[in-house]
């Protein structure tokens, strides 16, 4: 039976801040899904991540499926009603246009899909973070299907020992490279080297079977002008010919350093969280989700809480100490972005309009020592 499994993820409005939706705010959400998509959809998942709203939904429509994703903006569209009137921060702030047109990609909400030949038992987990970007995937991407030191069924799996095809999107062009494994290892680890470039759209078996899907869009790409930092979302398939379900989520266990946080402009670990847990007020430690389900002709088991077991605190820990070994050099590099990253930022900007025109002034003075100088030598 060919299945789709369509996540579909938007930041319309939180708490406070960038924290997380309103209890009423999910509500409306899910409510709209579940009237409306009677008719089109399976089974359904909605829940958050930090101030991300995410709508996990099986059909049979394929990918890209204008009714599908229009399903999902108007239930956005919805809640961004509720969300202006309880005066929620950020409402609406992930719809970036004013009215739909075929497909939510490139509109502003986050999307991560797969159609797939379901397997007798199908198995994915969905990796939701929030306070990043796009490109924190690809430390744990890499060390799921490349790393053997991570995943040792890369070497006892002969399907994974054969190697996978990454595609990976530059965010700046919008175009896509097919990296085989493992030929062309090298060139992928380079683009990898650049997160806020280049990033892992999805992978592929040597069997040309879809592993991974995740979202790439860079909203400031789409606005033109910062709105937010563009939270990802991803589907990875596992057990049998593909890596097994701790293989995937274990690729999260050592905290790495990725961009975002407050005001988009930091780097922070990335912390293994809880299903549903709200960004964390100590300058938003960029946080992500593990929903693992098990599915049967498109009817979802779960969500099982990933990251939600006990051995996790200790993560939680390592995140949370690296986050103050980061945090305790304040805005000097790299605790803050790179300037090409904060170039979007208004206030960055403005800032470095003024100290330019200092530095213009600064011309004449190397004038005026050019010339004490040359009276010296005289
Ligand atoms: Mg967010």
């Amino acid at each position: 039976m060919r299945i789709t499994v369509s996540a579909i993820k938007a930041d319309i409005g939180a708490i406070g801040g960038h924290t997380r939706p309103s209890d009423e705010l999910l509500g409306v959400v899910k409510n709209f899904i579940e009237k409306k998509g009677t008719e089109l959809i399976i089974d359904h998942y909605i829940g958050y991540s930090g101030d991300d709203i995410h709508i996990i939904m099986t059909h049979k429509f394929g990918t890209d499926n204008e009714k599908i994703h229009k399903l999902a903006w108007d239930a956005f569209s919805e809640g961004t009603k509720t969300a202006k009137n309880q005066g929620l921060y950020g409402a609406g702030q992930d719809l970036l246009k004013d009215s739909f047109s075929g497909n939510v990609r490139g509109m502003g909400p986050g999307v991560a899909e797969i159609e797939m030949e379901e397997r007798p038992s199908e198995v994915f987990c969905i990796f939701a973070a929030d306070k990043t970007e796009p490109g924190a995937f690809n430390f744990p991407f890499w060390r799921m299907f490349i790393d053997a030191g991570s995943n040792t069924g890369l070497l006892i799996n002969e399907k994974l020992a054969a190697g996978v095809t990454f595609k990976i999107m530059d965010v700046m062009t919008g175009n896509i490279a097919d990296l085989k494994m493992w030929e062309d290892k090298p060139e992928l680890e380079a683009a990898l080297m650049f997160p806020g470039r280049y990033v892992v759209h999805s992978v592929y078996s040597s069997e040309g079977d879809q592993i991974l899907s995740a979202s790439t869009d860079r909203l400031h790409n789409i606005a033109g002008t910062y709105v937010g930092k563009d939270d990802p979302i991803a589907i990875v398939r596992t057990q049998k010919d593909f890596p097994a379900t701790e293989e995937v989520g274990s690729a999260f266990n050592n905290p790495h350093y990725v961009s975002g946080n407050t005001r988009g402009s930091h780097h922070l670990p990335l912390m293994p969280v809880k299903l549903n847990s709200s960004a964390s007020l100590n300058y938003s430690i960029p946080i992500v989700e593990c929903l693992v389900f098990s599915m049967h002709e498109g009817r979802l088991t779960g969500p099982l809480d990933g990251f939600g077991t006990v051995d996790w605190d200790l993560q939680r820990t390592w995140a949370a100490e690296r986050a103050m070994i980061m945090r305790n050099q304040g805005f000097i590099h790299p605790a803050t972005l790179v300037p090409d990253e904060l170039e979007y930022n208004k206030g960055y900007e403005a800032r470095m309009d003024k100290l330019n025109q200092k530095f213009t002034s600064n011309t004449n003075n190397k004038e005026t020592e050019k010339s004490l100088e040359g009276n010296k030598k005289n």
